[in-house]
């Protein structure tokens, strides 16, 4: 029998994991009142350039990232070996849990871009969706009308403002700067130990939407 949860969701690439989606992640768990948030990273970003760690790397630096902690990761679109649309994920998690309520968390960056998604008007009819305000960030004259019209649906949510993005960690990599404090430990030792972002094409190349 399945229970009426209130599930957040926080999808991304990933790649890196960083403290950047981690706190945000867990203040708005709390804030939100989640039984759990759930970070689940994209086989095939459809929505960006190729990531450069493997879709397995960018799971286990995720994993190494949440435990002991209350978030959680689900590899269902890791999984997949086709592009992975949100609205299918969202989709199937509402069937599994019809009496659940699904809070799908993005960056505002991401929000900008989303008019570009696949049926995101079927997105808000799935979940309700909070924006996360993130540093050196605007929201676009659509976006800002958007979270007024579904006022109710979209939300817009404070988090501790933590100017951390994955294409920053991997230029200082390439740069042979440290990272240190701005991933979980175990992930920056994964990074080392594996040798990953040691190519000029792990930084260039990300196309945004
Ligand atoms: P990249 O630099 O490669 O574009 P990223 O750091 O933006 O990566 P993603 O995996 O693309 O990380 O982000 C997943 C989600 O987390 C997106 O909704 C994004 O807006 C949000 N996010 C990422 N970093 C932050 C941050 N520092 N503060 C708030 N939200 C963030």
């Amino acid at each position: 029998m399945t229970q009426a949860q209130r599930i957040g969701v926080l999808g991304g690439t990933f790649d890196p994991v960083h403290y950047g989606h981690l706190r945000p992640a867990l203040e708005l768990s709390e804030a939100l009142e989640l039984d759990v948030m759930t970070l689940i990273p994209n086989h095939w970003p459809v929505h960006r350039g190729e990531t450069q760690a493997t879709t397995q790397q960018r799971l286990a630096m995720l994993d190494l990232a949440v435990e002991g902690t209350a978030l959680r990761v689900d590899d269902r679109e890791a999984r997949r070996d086709q592009p992975s649309y949100t609205v299918d994920t969202l989709q199937a998690m509402h069937d599994e849990n019809p009496d659940s309520s699904l809070i799908f968390c993005m960056g505002e960056d991401a929000f900008n871009g989303f008019a570009s998604w696949h049926r995101w008007e079927r997105i808000l009819e799935l979940a309700n969706i909070v924006v996360m305000e993130r540093p050196d960030t605007q929201l676009s004259e659509w976006a800002l009308q958007l979270i007024e019209q579904r006022s109710g649906i979209i939300e817009r949510r404070p988090v501790t403002q933590l100017s951390i993005s994955a294409t920053d960690i991997r230029r200082r990599i390439l740069h042979g700067l440290s990272i240190r404090y701005l991933v979980p430990e175990p992930v920056k030792e994964y990074i080392t130990h594996n040798n990953l972002y040691q190519s000029a094409s792990s930084v260039a190349g990300q196309p945004k939407n």
